[in-house]
Formats: C-alpha cells, sequence, structure tokens
C-alpha cells in the first residue's frame, strides 16, 4: 500500500482518488469545499462528456448517471446568414455512435465525494497552499495537484511554447435553464457559431433539480456577446441570454423564449486564458509533484473538452501510478505520465485554439460541405469524442482538399 495526496477533488482529482482507493492505497484529497456546499453553490462548467471519457467513469464504477441524464445525441453545426435574414448559410447534424452527457459538478462532485469517503478515503476541507503541499509530500509517495482554475496551480510554471494565447480569447456565460422546446428529431449540441460576434451552443443536462438545458455563451472580446459587465441578478442574466438568441439566433429564440433558470444559481459568467503549464513543480524543499486535469492542461470550453480531458488525464496518470509497482514516482516518471497523456492532448489543444480564430478559407469549405456530404458531419461529430481524428485535414489547406476531393468522388 502507497501512500497519495490529491489537492482538488473535482473531474480529474476524485477519478485519481477512487480508482487508487479502490486498489487498496492510502488516499487523501485535499478540497477546498464540501460536498454541500459545492451542491448549493454556483454551477461551474457545462461539462458535457463525450462516449471514451464517460466509459472511464463507466471502469470506475462510478457512472452514476448515464440512465438518468438526458442523452446528447448529435452535433448541429450552423452558421447563421450574416444578412440578417434570419436564415442558416450552414446547417449541418452528425449522429454520435455513443451518447454524450452533461451531468452538473453539483451533482457528480458531492457524490463522488462521498464514494470516495465510502471506499475509506480520508478527505480534507482546506484550501491547500504550498506549506500544507509540502507537509503532504513529505508524508506521501506522490502527491498530484488537481486543482483546476484555483490559484495553487500557479505553481506549475507556464509553459510558453505549448500556449497558444496570453489572454482570454472568449467571454464566457452559462445559463441553465428549463421549458426549452426539446430538438428534433434527436437530441445535438446546437453549435451556433456567429462570426465576429461569438459562439453560442446548447444541450441537455442533468441537474440538481433534475433534467435541463444548458446555454453556452462565448463571446469574442469587445463584441456585442461580451455583454455580462451590466448584469446584476439571475433575472438580469436569463434576460440577456435570450436576447444574445433574439438578435442573433432567431431558431434559437424560438425554442427557448419561454425557458426559466432552473435555479438562482444556475447562471456564470468570466473569462480565462487557455494556458498549458509544465506538469512538474519544485517545492522550496526540492520535493517534486505532478499536475493533472485544468492545473496544467487548461483550454477555452469552445470545443467542450476540459472534462473530457481531466477524465482521459485521470486514466492515464491512474494506469502510470499502478503500473509504477513499488519503485519511485521521481520526476522523470512525472513528466513521462504527463507527455503521454499529452501524446493525446496536444491535438485537442491544436484544433481548440483553432475554432478561437476566425476561419480560414479552406475551414469554411469543409463546414460548407458537410452540408451535403453525410459522411463528413458524421465524423466531425464523432471527432468531439477523440479530436485526433481531425487531424491532419482539418489543419492543413492541402490535406483538406485531398480528404474533401475523395470525399465527393466516392
Ligand atoms: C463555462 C465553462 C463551460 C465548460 N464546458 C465544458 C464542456 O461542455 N465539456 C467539458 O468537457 N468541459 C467543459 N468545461 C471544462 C471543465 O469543467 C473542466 O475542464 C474540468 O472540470 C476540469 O477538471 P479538473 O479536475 O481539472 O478541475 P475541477 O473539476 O475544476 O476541480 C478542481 C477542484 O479543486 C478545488 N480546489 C482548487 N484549489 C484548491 C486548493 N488550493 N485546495 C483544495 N482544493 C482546491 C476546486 O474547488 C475544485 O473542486 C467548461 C468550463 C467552463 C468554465
Amino acid at each position: 500500500m502507497r501512500k497519495f495526496t490529491i489537492v482538488g477533488g473535482g473531474q480529474s482529482g476524485l477519478m485519481v482518488a477512487i480508482g487508487l482507493r479502490k486498489a487498496g492505497h492510502q488516499v487523501r484529497v485535499v478540497q477546498n469545499r464540501t460536498g454541500a456546499e459545492i451542491a448549493a453553490g454556483r454551477v461551474l462548467s457545462s461539462q458535457c462528456m463525450f462516449a471514451n471519457a464517460v466509459q472511464h467513469e463507466r471502469d470506475l464504477g462510478i457512472d452514476y448517471w448515464s440512465e438518468s441524464c438526458p442523452p446528447v445525441q448529435g452535433i448541429n453545426f450552423i452558421v447563421p446568414n450574416p444578412d440578417g435574414s434570419g436564415t442558416k448559410v450552414i446547417d449541418w447534424t452528425g449522429k454520435l455512435e455513443r451518447n454524450g452527457y452533461a451531468v452538473d459538478q453539483r451533482v457528480k462532485m458531492p457524490r463522488w465525494l462521498e464514494e470516495f469517503q465510502r471506499l475509506g478515503g480520508e478527505l480534507v476541507i482546506a484550501d491547500a497552499g504550498i506549506a500544507e503541499i509540502e507537509s503532504y509530500a513529505a508524508e506521501d509517495d506522490l502527491v498530484i495537484v488537481a486543482s483546476g482554475k484555483g490559484e495553487v496551480g500557479a505553481m506549475f510554471a507556464r509553459d510558453a511554447e505549448k500556449s497558444a494565447y496570453d489572454k482570454p480569447m472568449r467571454a464566457l456565460a452559462l445559463t441553465y435553464v428549463t421549458g426549452m422546446t426539446p430538438r428534433q428529431p434527436h437530441s445535438a449540441v446546437e453549435f451556433n457559431l456567429i462570426p465576429g460576434v461569438g459562439e453560442y451552443f446548447v444541450f441537455p443536462a442533468l441537474t440538481t433539480t433534475g433534467p435541463c438545458e444548458i446555454m453556452v455563451f462565448e463571446g469574442i472580446p469587445g463584441g456585442p456577446m461580451d455583454c455580462w459587465g451590466e448584469v446584476k441578478t439571475p433575472a438580469q442574466h436569463l434576460e440577456k441570454s435570450l436576447w444574445i438568441l433574439k438578435t442573433f439566433l432567431p431558431w434559437e429564440y424560438e425554442r427557448s423564449k419561454n425557458c426559466q433558470l432552473t435555479d438562482d444559481n444556475g447562471i456564470l459568467a468570466g473569462r480565462f486564458a487557455p494556458t498549458i503549464r509544465h506538469p512538474v513543480a519544485t517545492l522550496p524543499s526540492g520535493r517534486k509533484v505532478l499536475g493533472l486535469g485544468d492545473a496544467v492542461c487548461l483550454n477555452d470550453p469552445i470545443t467542450g473538452q476540459g472534462s473530457n480531458n481531466a477524465s482521459k488525464a485521470a486514466a492515464v496518470y491512474l494506469r502510470r501510478i499502478l503500473d509504477q509497482g513499488n519503485r519511485p514516482f521521481d520526476e522523470a516518471w512525472m513528466q513521462g505520465t504527463f507527455n503521454e497523456f499529452w501524446d493525446y492532448a496536444r491535438w485537442v489543444v491544436q484544433w481548440t485554439n483553432m475554432l478561437l480564430l476566425p476561419p480560414p478559407p479552406f475551414i469554411l469549405d469543409i463546414m460548407g460541405n458537410a452540408c451535403v456530404l453525410p459522411k463528413l458531419a458524421h465524423r466531425m461529430a464523432n471527432g468531439f469524442d477523440d479530436p485526433r481524428d481531425f487531424f491532419p485535414w482539418f489543419a492543413d489547406p492541402n490535406a483538406a482538399a485531398s480528404y474533401l476531393s475523395e470525399l465527393k468522388a466516392a
């Protein structure tokens, strides 16, 4: 039995913690909010997770919601006509081979914290700083910091080579609602790209009060969708959300105009710079700690990959820890563990960062062609579950052209 501390009881930290506990190790999770506080607090994410990421939860026996959470069954990509006529210039749908699910983290994390404790894990409710992390590192075989966007993550130095941006690329907002007209003939992430303004996507989910829909707004900074500064109350937040839909996406307004907030905490507005960090930090004592999840690989939510990445990273880290047996978790092992995750995540990061810039003509060509090439729409929808499949054809104009002509010839 080996001893572990995980700072941060969120998507990635709790998956590793529960996996280690199930393998018989001694595990401490240090988490700055209790399950009850999380459940009663503000929404944190839209957390839509695709099948491969959900499978890792299932493998750990902690996917408690696939039966009760309304499924996400496809991706519907829409670009409105810039002439303001209220029509669409691009509109395609690809069905997902396996459903995705968005379980409110206010539902998921309290349940996982409870399960971790039921399995005999030690839960410490504290806001860990460097001094506390030093004391855990002195006692344990390995300390992992999975603190999400928490400030303590700054202990990992920013990796300028891997970080494409040094400022927020979108003004973000979330609105959790009930009363939306369901999408027909099947559910989907409706992903609307409004050139020069931003993106709006919406999909079914499970929240603390039952099924709901989550609206996600990604406004280009300084543009008309970067509009949350003046919003002071939950009612104003809903009103502003509906104003955006009415102004730019009339089809979305039509199905949303009678919506109500799920609860006063079903709203969020903020912004952050997508940042990749070096995965190993050195404490003042010289001891090393390993970063996991958003703490070291923070993406803009535009492609909905953060929780997916967190789950996939947790699966890699867990396997590497168990494979290590009684050998030390030294710096080379830590770096190797992150590198294995990065072999996957670098494609997710590249694809996500591409979508934060105005689409070049060859991407518009791909997106337009997907309206008439169902195979292409299917591939792009399912790429959300494994974005490696977007390469090289989504990144390189020549590869795109030859892939498109291959599809057209078939
Ligand atoms: C607006 C928005 C929409 C999103 N939509 C999606 C989506 O649709 N799909 C998707 O896959 N991802 C989405 N994400 C991203 C996703 O929520 C995160 O990537 C994911 O939760 C990261 O998991 P994590 O384990 O790294 O961190 P988290 O889940 O954030 O967990 C970190 C935990 O650490 C705790 N903590 C922080 N600091 C300390 C400390 N010093 N001591 C103790 N505890 C600490 C925090 O309270 C938290 O509980 C979205 C994010 C945002 C902001």
